[in-house]
């Protein structure tokens, strides 16, 4: 079995299922006493969130590259970066290390060509849904990728960052998002991508009028296949 390296703390809300599912997907394969090899490398998320405000991308990248090369150094056969957001700085941190990062969309992508889906909704924090960093790599394999209106964007980035990364769950949030996933399926889309690590917390598939593609649950399970049959 190979050892999978979390970077993770982004935030640590997200982290705690990273954990859970890729024991639990171990677990369901193997069976008995079976368990997951991980060494987590958790970060100061107040530092990194700093950097994504000020525009600091090249500081958060070697934060999270130094934290590579920590779980490299300490037996890590390959990574995941437990956010989807951070994959903004995912080449900066390959280039710190040797062993391979599992990236989380082509994870996600993964699954949608399974299911697939050709046109999806992504919700995220507003550098996932608004930059190329993200959709390109959907695009690229030929997903049409569309995203809320400017008002709703802000709205879900407001309850990422100010709710689900400090462990609040609201109704009045989860309302709001089922409304804006009713509006991304009625322009077209076939499933939502939740393509921010919290958003599973607040969001289940029975909440959802679209098929979720839950991003946390799809690359930590993929991690766990990976690690299995390499
Ligand atoms: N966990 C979130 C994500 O998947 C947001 C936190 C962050 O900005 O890293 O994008």
């Amino acid at each position: 079995m190979k050892t999978i390296g979390l970077i993770g703390g982004m935030s640590w809300e997200s982290t705690i299922p990273y954990y859970r599912i890729i024991n639990e997907a171990v677990k369901d394969r193997l069976g008995g006493l079976h368990s997951a090899k991980i060494i987590l490398y958790s970060v100061e998320f107040d530092e990194i969130e700093r950097c994504q405000s000020s525009g600091d991308w090249e500081k958060s990248g070697g934060i999270l590259g130094r934290a590579a090369q920590g779980l490299e150094a300490a037996g890590a056969d390959f990574l995941l970066i437990c956010t989807n957001t951070m994959h903004k700085v995912a080449p900066q941190i390959a280039s710190m290390v040797h062993i391979p990062i599992l990236h989380i969309a082509d994870a996600a992508a993964g699954a949608l060509e399974q299911h697939r889906v050709r046109r999806v909704g992504l919700l995220g924090t507003k550098y996932t849904m608004t930059q190329d960093f993200y959709k390109q790599r959907l695009t690229d394999r030929g997903i049409d990728v569309l995203i809320p209106d400017e008002a709703d964007i802000d709205l879900v980035n407001d309850v990422i960052f100010h709710e689900l990364c400090v462990g609040e769950l609201k109704d009045a949030s989860r309302r709001e998002f089922q409304r804006i996933i009713g509006r991304l399926a009625e322009r077209g889309a076939e499933g939502v991508i939740l393509g921010c690590t919290e958003i599973g917390l607040l969001i289940h598939q029975a909440d959802s009028p679209l098929p979720v593609f839950d991003t946390t649950l799809i690359h930590a399970r993929r991690a766990a296949e990976l690690a299995l049959d390499g």
